[in-house]
């Protein structure tokens, strides 16, 4: 479980994020919605330990780890700008986290072979990224993201760079993992139909404040604020 309680950001004299506190449980897919500007990604940033709060405390399981950098706490990541390596080979982009933490070779062979397989990329493990699709590419950035087993994986508009049809058939091959692997998702989007097709939960973001936070039918359905329905109320 991982609670933020009170947490605030700001940039100069710019409030980013205000008093946000929330528990994800562990498995949950939780989608961060909002529109653009609305402390979103700040908040992911704080919660992967790239940014640090400028107010407010968060724990993982009881412990804080409020001070903790990236590295110590080892969530995986998929982000926009988080490219693959362009001079490896998919199995080598995904084998890269596990050399880091010198898993031996066996092993490492083991998992790499299972993540490739899993990610539906069987055949194109020799390649070079450049060789492949934007969807085929983010699946090795989702399988070297997941090959060291994180507790927690943070996916920052993972396809918004995407055409719809693949943007679809990765919606999907997300959902089928989170399914199988029971780890905790964290995405964010402001693509409201995502979020509701995706998450098990989804908070609500507007001008730094997290509004609401529910199942998706339950802030579809009760919208506890007139930002938030009409927010939702956009889909189409
Ligand atoms: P988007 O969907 O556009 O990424 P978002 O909801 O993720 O939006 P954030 O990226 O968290 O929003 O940004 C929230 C606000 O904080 C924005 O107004 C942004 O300009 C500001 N901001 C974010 N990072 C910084 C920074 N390093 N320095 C100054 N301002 C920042």
């Amino acid at each position: 479980e991982i609670r933020a309680e009170g947490i605030g950001k700001t940039f100069g004299k710019f409030e980013a994020l205000k008093g946000v506190s929330l528990t994800i449980a562990r498995g949950e897919f939780l989608t961060l919605l909002g529109p653009s500007g609305s402390g979103k990604t700040t908040f992911l940033m704080i919660l992967a330990g790239f940014e640090k709060p400028t107010v407010g405390r968060l724990t993982r399981d009881g412990t804080d780890i409020t001070t903790l950098s990236a590295e110590e706490r080892a969530f995986g990541m998929v982000f926009q700008g988080y490219a693959l390596f362009p001079h490896m080979t998919v199995e080598q982009n995904i084998a890269f986290p596990l050399h880091i933490r010198k898993v031996p070779g066996d092993e490492i062979r083991r998992r790499v072979g299972e993540m490739v397989a899993r990610v539906g990329l069987s055949g194109h493990g020799h390649k070079l990224p450049a060789k492949l699709s934007g969807g085929q590419q983010q699946r090795v950035a989702l399988a070297r993201a997941l090959v060291f087993e994180p507790p927690v994986l943070l996916l920052d508009e993972p396809f918004s760079a995407l055409d719809k049809n693949m943007r679809n058939s990765m919606q999907d091959e997300v959902k089928r993992l989170h399914e199988e692997l029971g780890t905790t998702f964290i995405f964010v989007t402001h693509d409201q139909s995502e979020a509701m097709a995706l998450s098990s939960h989804v908070a609500i973001f507007n001008q730094g404040q997290l509004l609401q936070v529910g199942t998706p039918q339950e802030v579809y359905e009760k919208p506890t604020n007139r930002f938030v329905s009409e927010f939702l109320g956009d889909i189409n």
